[in-house]
């Protein structure tokens, strides 16, 4: 059946419909995983610095919790629809299956600039967002954490303004938190470092080492440069990176920690001296071992996927790939490492920030690392177990683990009638 190609939630629902159909999932199951258990939609008056009242909207979505508390970010971007929040709501419950952590799917996102807000801006309308959705959240409820235009600030808001509503610390209602207000060690570059766990263990199914291999990267936040930064640790070659702003090339490698404090400066890639600048369309199709896509959804289409050269594609991003484009590049060769799989490294780490949280003791860096390659390493063999067992790629193999390991939750709980 055809997509809307730019449709993120019809992209999840296609996938969702070819992996339970070679799985043979019971249709009850299939028509309640269409669908998300719970959508929330809020107006949030904010008093700008202006002096006048704008009205954002803002969305909660909750997938499914059979597994445990909804677990998943908040988004602040213009383009924030209610399927797009649908749709990452619906990742969050398949990643959180795939790497094997109790908690369901859920995602929030506001339309809104927040490279336009200023940050009182910013916090009011962080605060009366959390204050608009707190019957939902909840340490055992919905867990919030960062996403594109939010970080460790943003979630400190969530935890104080929750917080003073029940009248007491609630830390374990949010993650990704700064350190010091029960944030993790290692939760930063988590999401990164999953993306170099699963190129390395991608590239030694191609047989080859991941020192020496090229890569082009595309995006830099916090997901491709942290991505960037431990790949090129690890002794791979950056190649190419692009941001919103443009791209630049140096087929000698990129000097990744220069590039870092450039972009701390000048908020974008473009105009770095170690580089030259090169035409953002033709990252995606940049002759390299290893791309990762890790900026937004539908970017690799119908329209480029048959340009890509990559070997490997490490999916950095949620929903890079539309379901026309899946086709093209298996036809092509390309080892895709999905995104449900590639980047599970942030909601591993928060797990393991909401754990401690509850605990009330904090690991070693060292301590968060290690369980991290643990759960990984498990997850990325469970997701090539499973493509191999049903004759299938890799992205439908990690929905059917996922699908397969939420259904038996379900069939344990039954339906509540
Ligand atoms: N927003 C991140 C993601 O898409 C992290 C979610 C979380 O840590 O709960 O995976």
């Amino acid at each position: 059946m055809p997509t809307d190609q730019t449709n993120a939630f019809e992209a999840m629902q296609a996938r969702l419909r070819v992996a339970s159909q070679l799985y043979g999932l019971d249709d009850a199951l299939f028509k309640v995983f269409m669908a998300p258990s719970r959508s929330m939609i809020v107006s949030l008056p904010v008093l700008m610095d202006s002096g006048h009242w704008e009205v954002f909207t803002g969305y909660r979505v909750q997938h499914n919790i059979a597994r445990g508390p909804a677990k998943g970010g908040i988004r602040y971007d213009m383009n924030v629809t209610l399927d797009e929040v649908k749709a990452l709501a619906a990742w969050m419950t398949w990643k959180c299956a795939v790497v094997d952590v109790p908690f369901g799917g859920g995602k929030g996102g506001i339309v809104c600039d927040p490279a336009k807000l200023s940050l009182g801006e910013k916090e009011r309308l962080t605060r009366r967002y959390i204050a608009e959705i707190m019957d939902i959240i909840g340490p055992d409820r919905d867990v919030p954490a960062p996403d594109m235009g939010t970080d460790a600030q943003t979630m400190a808001w969530v935890l104080d303004t929750y917080s003073m509503h029940v009248r007491q610390t609630e830390n374990a209602v949010v993650t990704g938190k700064p350190l010091g207000l029960g944030g993790s060690l290692g939760r930063t570059e988590a999401t990164g470092r999953g993306i170099l766990i699963t190129a390395r263990e991608a590239m030694q199914r191609l047989g080859k080492p991941l020192a020496g291999a090229t890569v082009a990267v595309q995006g830099f936040g916090n997901v491709g440069s942290q991505a960037a930064r431990l790949l090129h640790e690890a002794g791979a070659r950056i190649v190419a990176i692009g941001d919103i702003q443009g791209a630049v090339k140096n087929d000698r490698g990129l000097d990744i920690h220069a590039l870092l404090k450039h972009v701390a400066e000048a908020r974008t890639v473009v105009g770095f001296r170690g580089a030259e600048p090169m035409d953002p369309t033709a990252l995606l199709t940049h002759p390299v071992d290893i791309l990762v896509p890790a900026a937004s959804e539908n970017q690799i289409t119908e329209a480029n996927a048959a340009q890509v050269r990559a070997k490997v594609i490490v999916e950095g991003a949620n929903g890079p790939t539309t379901p026309e484009a899946d086709p093209i590049l298996l036809e092509h060769g390309v080892l895709v490492v999905p995104d449900i799989l590639a980047n599970v490294g942030g909601v591993t780490v928060s797990y393991f920030e909401w754990v401690q949280n509850r605990q009330g003791f904090y690991w070693r860096e060292r301590e968060v690392n290690e369980r991290l390659v643990d759960y990984m390493t498990h997850a990325f063999q469970a997701t090539f177990a499973t493509t191999d067992k049903y004759k299938t790629n890799p992205r439908i193999g990690a929905y059917i683990l996922a699908l397969d390991r939420v259904a038996q939750a379900m069939k344990y709980r039954g339906f509540y009638a």
